[in-house]
Parts: C-alpha cells; structure tokens; sequence
C-alpha cells in the first residue's frame, strides 16, 4: 500500500515525522510537505506562480520532498509523482480540527485534495496545548494513531474523514461537524510602538452539541467525522426551489463550455 503523508504545519513539524513512522508500519511512505508552515491556509491552490519540488533529508530512512505551496499544492505534486498512491495522510496537525475550523484548516485540504483526485484521504489532528505548554507528547501519542490507523484503512467505503485524537484517549467516537456556533473573533492588541493591531484567533466555545467532533474530544474521546464534498444544502434547495420556482435546463439544449475562475 503506497501512503502519500501531508501536512499544513510545515514538513519540520514533529506531527508529520510522527505520522510517517506510524504509516510506515501499513504501507510505504512518501513525505510531501510544505517548506514553511501552511496552518489555515485551507485548500488554497498556487496558479499564479511555478512550484518547487524538492528532496528533503528525513529521519528512519522515509522518502521526503517539500514544496514551496500549499497543502493542496504538496498533494497535487505528489501524486504526481508517485504512481498508484492508494490513501493521503494529512497531520498530525498540532491543534485540533473541529467544528468550523475545517473552513479554515490546511490540514483537513491536503485530505481533501486526496479526495478530489478519487483517492482517500484522512486528516489528522491532536490539541496543541499539551500539559506544560510545551509542543504535544507525539511518541505517547504513537499508539492511539496507530490504533486509529489500524481501525480506519480497512474502511474502504470511507473517502474523506476528519480525526481528532485527545492527549489521553478514553475511546473513539463517530462523530458529526460541530457548525452551531463559530470561535473565530478579532482580538484588538498593540504592538510596541502603541499601534493598533488585530489577531484573528480562536475563542473557546462554550456549549457544545452531544455526538459532535467538540463535544467528544470535549470528553477525551478520539472524533471521526465522515465528510463529503458537496456544499450543496439540500434542505434548502429543496425549500427554495418549491418558494421560488426558477427555470429547469434540460440535457437538450446546446451547452457551452464554462470557464472555471481561479480564484
Ligand atoms: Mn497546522
């Protein structure tokens, strides 16, 4: 089994070496990872300008390359590349990845790409504030990816999935997207000259849905969410069309081709 592993947290991040050790024991490994740190870049494409795709030097003998783009970009490059990759490893992210942050998460993206291009794809994510304040525990966090791994690669019906796995796994869950409520806020703050500036960070929600991706990890649970790629609300397509009948096209009238955008 060949395993492209991604990342957004750069290929120096210590979750993706841990990643790569843990995928090694399923398959063959191939590292392709951004050179600098993608975090929230979500599934940004480079079309503006050339990639890089470069050999990196990578502990226990992995196959590594890193590219000058985004997390979608290292997938697209490597599988280019690479022949008959069957899944696409994507983390381990140090933060976690729920609820609406996978609007914004370049981890959840590079799984994504994997999806888009018929493969499958899961996305890996743990919190970042370990006990200490310090960068998470990946060696203690080893087996329960593993455990994880070895519970998911024979799912082969699953495309996309979205895992979270707490510090002390009590057990893992299904789960759903928390989308209720949203922790992105402007923080106003100065910089030392008395200059105003903005962080555009994250603030802790504090209710939170039974059966949701924050509401396990909430309880120590490993969250796994099954995503689909459709954005369509069919609820509301449903609703809208019976509200405001609109025309039907049919398959018989001339089609032109359409230009996608770019942006
Ligand atoms: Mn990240």
């Amino acid at each position: 089994m060949r395993i492209l592993v991604a990342n957004d947290d750069g290929i120096h991040s210590a979750g993706i070496a841990a990643l790569a050790r843990v995928a090694s024991r399923f398959g063959e490994v191939r590292v392709v990872a951004p050179d600098v740190e993608q975090s929230s870049a979500s599934h940004a494409v480079t079309a503006s300008r050339p990639l890089s795709y470069r050999r990196s030097r990578y502990p226990d003998g992995v196959e590594a390359w890193r590219v000058n783009g985004t997390p979608a970009d290292c997938v697209a490059l490597g599988v280019h590349h690479w022949q008959d990759v069957d899944l696409v490893l994507s983390g381990i992210n140090i933060g976690t990845n729920v609820g609406n942050a996978l609007w914004h998460s370049g981890t959840l993206a590079a799984a994504k790409q994997a999806t888009l291009f018929g493969l499958r794809g899961i996305a890996l994510s743990t919190p970042s504030t370990a006990p200490g304040g310090e960068e998470p525990d990946f060696e203690a966090l080893e087996p329960h990816v593993e455990r994880v791994l070895t519970a998911l690669i024979p799912l082969s019906s699953a495309r996309l999935l979205n895992v979270n796995v707490p510090v002390s796994p009590r057990g893992m869950a299904w789960t759903r997207q928390a989308v209720r409520q949203y922790d992105g806020r402007i923080v106003p703050d100065e910089d030392p000259m008395g200059r105003t500036h903005y962080w555009f960070t994250v603030v802790p929600i504090e209710r939170t849905e039974p059966g949701t991706d924050l509401w396990a990890m909430e309880r120590q649970y490993i969250s796994v969410t099954p995503l689909g790629l459709d954005l369509t609300d069919a609820d509301a397509l449903e609703r809208l069309s019976a509200e405001l009948p609109l025309d039907v096209p049919t398959e018989l009238e001339p089609a032109e081709e359409v230009e996608e955008d770019e942006s």
